[in-house]
């Protein structure tokens, strides 16, 4: 008897943005493979019986053989017969490898499910009360990774209207430099939004210039949104839009 693995995302924290199905999911698995950015609010809805594993990775760690275990756990205990759940942070198909493991899974003959989540992108956009898109300011958004900057070109961000930087925080001053110098204006509004939809969230505004020069203190996790539509809550920019 084989199993089956359902890749399920977790949101960004708050239980109740999980999905009804990710809850379903939750309380019927056996094994839960559990990334480290998952809510502990999230967990509370496991069975109590589950083998909850965790698995999240920390930055030191060498990724690849982290990986190949979360891989490894998964298949075996799937082939023994278990539900088994991988559950990451926000959605599991935006920058959580979702997409690898489908492969790996699908390789291996496993069966696979996968649940999307409310990803941090989002979260943070509702938290910070902007709109990605506010129609008149932006009419696309770009999500990148911070953690790839040194393989980043950053002039392809330079027009893109709202850009969204995820694993940014460490590096932040390097990227805003980067920026600036590749023709993002210095004066450019910016938004961290930490720990979006968790008790201890805030929304911290300031400029491009002050990230380069190092003058924002932000505490990860947190989403950074760079663009003018970061003021239209303040309804600073609403007014030249309009
Ligand atoms: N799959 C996830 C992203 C994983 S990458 C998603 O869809 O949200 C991990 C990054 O996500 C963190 O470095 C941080 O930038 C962001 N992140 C995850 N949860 C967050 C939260 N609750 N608040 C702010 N940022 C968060």
């Amino acid at each position: 008897m084989s199993g089956v693995v359902h890749l399920v995302g977790a949101g960004p924290g708050d239980p109740e943005l999980l999905t009804l199905r990710a809850c379903r999911l939750l309380s019927m698995a056996d094994v839960l493979l559990v990334d480290r950015l998952v809510g502990e609010g999230v967990l509370r809805l496991v069975a109590p019986t589950a083998e909850v594993i965790p698995v999240g990775k920390s930055p030191g760690e060498d990724q690849e053989a982290a990986q190949e275990r979360i891989m490894r756990l998964m298949i075996g205990r799937c082939r023994a017969g278990a539900t088994v759940v991988r559950l990451k942070g926000g959605d599991p198909m935006v920058f959580g490898r979702g997409g690898e493991e489908v492969r790996g899974l699908v390789a291996a003959g496993i069966e696979v499910t996968v649940t999307p989540g409310v990803s941090s992108v989002l979260a943070a956009a509702s938290a910070g009360g902007f709109g990605l898109t506010h129609r008149g300011i932006a009419s696309a958004f770009v999500v990148v990774a911070g953690t790839t900057v040194s393989e980043l070109d950053w002039r392809r961000y330079v027009t893109v209207d709202t850009l969204v930087i995820l694993m940014g925080v460490g590096d932040r001053r390097r990227i805003a430099t980067e920026l600036v110098a590749a023709g993002r204006p210095a004066d450019e509004p910016v938004a961290f939004v930490e720990s979006a939809s968790l008790p201890d969230e805030r929304v911290v505004h300031c400029t491009l210039a002050q990230v380069a020069a190092d003058e924002v203190s932000i505490i990860g996790p947190a989403v950074w949104v760079i663009g003018d539509v970061v003021d239209v809550r303040s309804g600073q920019v609403l007014e030249e839009a309009v």
